[in-house]
Formats: C-alpha cells, sequence, structure tokens
C-alpha cells in the first residue's frame, strides 16, 4: 500500500499533454526520485501533488483519502510539503527565524493567540524553539544559526530550505532539484541530509538531474518522457532499461 497514489492522472495545457494517465505510487520511507527530459511533466507532477494544479483526470490518494480536488494549504495540513527549484528564503532573516516561519506554513497556529500572547502560545512559543533547535542540529545548521540567509553560501541555502520544510512536518517531502548548482562535494552533504531526513521517517519524492544521486541515493527510480511513464524500478535496473537509454540518457 502507497502513502501516496496516483491514479491514472493526466494534464493537458491547451493542446500540449503534459502529463498522460501516469500511475505512480510512492511507499512509505522511501526515496522516490522522478527523472525525465526537460518537459516531460516532472515539475507538473509536483504543482499536481501539492494541489497548485488539479488534474484534468485522474485521482491522487494519500493515506487512504482522497486528495484529488484538495487546495494547497490543505494538502500541506495533511502533511505533503516542497521546497522550490529556486529556495525561497527570507534573505534579510536569520537561519533560525526562517525555520521559525517554517512552522507558521503548517498552520494550526492561531493568529489571534499569538497576538494576545496568551500562555497557549507562550508554551507553544517553547515548544517551536525546541523543535527548531532540532531540526538546526539535524541539518548541520546550528553553528549558522544567527546568520542572515542572504549570507549564507549555496550549499547551506539549500540545507535552509529543507529545514523550513521540516518545520512544516512533512510526512511527504517534495525536493524539486535539491542538488543542482552545487559543487559534487555539496552534493554529497546535501544528499546525505535527505538520507538522514528520510531516516528520521519522512518519505522523499526528488526531482533531479544529478544522475549519480538520483542513482546513489534513490531507492526507486520512475521515468517520465512526454508525459508518459516509461520506466520504473531500482536505480540498477533503470540504468539498463533500453528506452531510458535511448531516450534519456542518450547514450
Ligand atoms: P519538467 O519539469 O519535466 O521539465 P514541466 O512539468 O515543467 O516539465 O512541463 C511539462 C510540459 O508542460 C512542458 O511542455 C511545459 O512547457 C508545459 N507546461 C508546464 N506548465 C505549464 C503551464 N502552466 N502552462 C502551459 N504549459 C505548461
Ligand atoms: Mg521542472
Amino acid at each position: 500500500m502507497g502513502l501516496l497514489e496516483l491514479k491514472k492522472v493526466s494534464k493537458r495545457f491547451g493542446g500540449l499533454t503534459a502529463l498522460s494517465e501516469f500511475d505512480l505510487e510512492i511507499h512509505k520511507g522511501e526515496i522516490l526520485g522522478l527523472i525525465g527530459p526537460n518537459g516531460s511533466g516532472k515539475t507538473t507532477t509536483f504543482n499536481i501533488i501539492t494541489g497548485f494544479l488539479e488534474p484534468d483526470s485522474g485521482n491522487l490518494i494519500f493515506e487512504n483519502k482522497n486528495i484529488t480536488k484538495l487546495k494547497p494549504h490543505s494538502i500541506a495540513e495533511l502533511g505533503i510539503i516542497r521546497t522550490f527549484q529556486l529556495a525561497n528564503l527570507f534573505f534579510e532573516l536569520s537561519v533560525f527565524n526562517n525555520i521559525m516561519i517554517g512552522f507558521h506554513n503548517s498552520a494550526k497556529l492561531s493568529i489571534i493567540g499569538e497576538l494576545l500572547n496568551t500562555p497557549t502560545c507562550r508554551k507553544r512559543e517553547k515548544e517551536l524553539n525546541r523543535k527548531a533547535i532540532e531540526i538546526l542540529k539535524l541539518t548541520g545548521l546550528e553553528p549558522h544559526k544567527d546568520k542572515l540567509a542572504r549570507n549564507l553560501s549555496a550549499g547551506w541555502r539549500k540545507t535552509l530550505a529543507i529545514a523550513i520544510a521540516l518545520a512544516a512536518g512533512p510526512k511527504l517531502l517534495l525536493l524539486d532539484e535539491p542538488a543542482c548548482t552545487l559543487s559534487p562535494s555539496r552534493v554529497d552533504s546535501v544528499m546525505n541530509l535527505i538520507l538522514k531526513v528520510r531516516d528520521s521517517g519522512v518519505t522523499i519524492m526528488m526531482i533531479e538531474h544529478n544522475m549519480r544521486s538520483i542513482m546513489d541515493y534513490c531507492d526507486r527510480i520512475v521515468v517520465l518522457n512526454f508525459g508518459k511513464k516509461i520506466a520504473e524500478g531500482p536505480p540498477d535496473q533503470v540504468k539498463q532499461n533500453k528506452d531510458v537509454i535511448r531516450t534519456y540518457l542518450g547514450l
């Protein structure tokens, strides 16, 4: 039984079919890689899963609940959280405060209560501080917690984007090119963080162009081409699939 299932999901933009009867199952606890050439429908898949786009047909089932028609905020509340290709950080805030904002993305905080600064809210604030420190430790950001986000290196910015997503309490974390623009050593540190996040109980689905990280770190890979699934399986198997070699790896 998958954590999330896409059942024959299709999406057209005018005459263009971005996704065509896409069946996908994400298993609890795995790192699933979604790959394919430019324009093959990867980001569209993320936009549909997170409710930013509604499919033309097909269904999405998350923890046995049909989420096909839900709005983005409801989907986030269920625990499906994404990071963006261009990290959406608050550059003029500290690392710590960026993470605090991440908590607010998960809603469930009463704005009124916070304005009134009620005892419950002060207690909640303490709890959030404790959680923020946990996230800082897990991600290795603790020594940088007082730095402004804009003063972080590219690698730490990527890490912070993941930290902010973690603050929202994901069950399923969607990462759009977590390693893009990073040097090889930074790629490995971000990928190792993703492994740690998975080991902490979060299921991961990532889009990534860096073949080495896809092959080294994913449990399973799904390959899209022109909106259609052309292969899926463990890295070793996908690597040898003739359609994948021809249409994607260009070998
Ligand atoms: P990928 O992320 O794999 O590069 P996308 O999912 O972004 O691909 O895009 C799939 C196809 O759908 C592309 O041909 C793209 O131009 C088109 N597309 C994506 N989003 C839109 C949109 N909002 N309006 C029109 N066409 C879109
Ligand atoms: Mg894309």
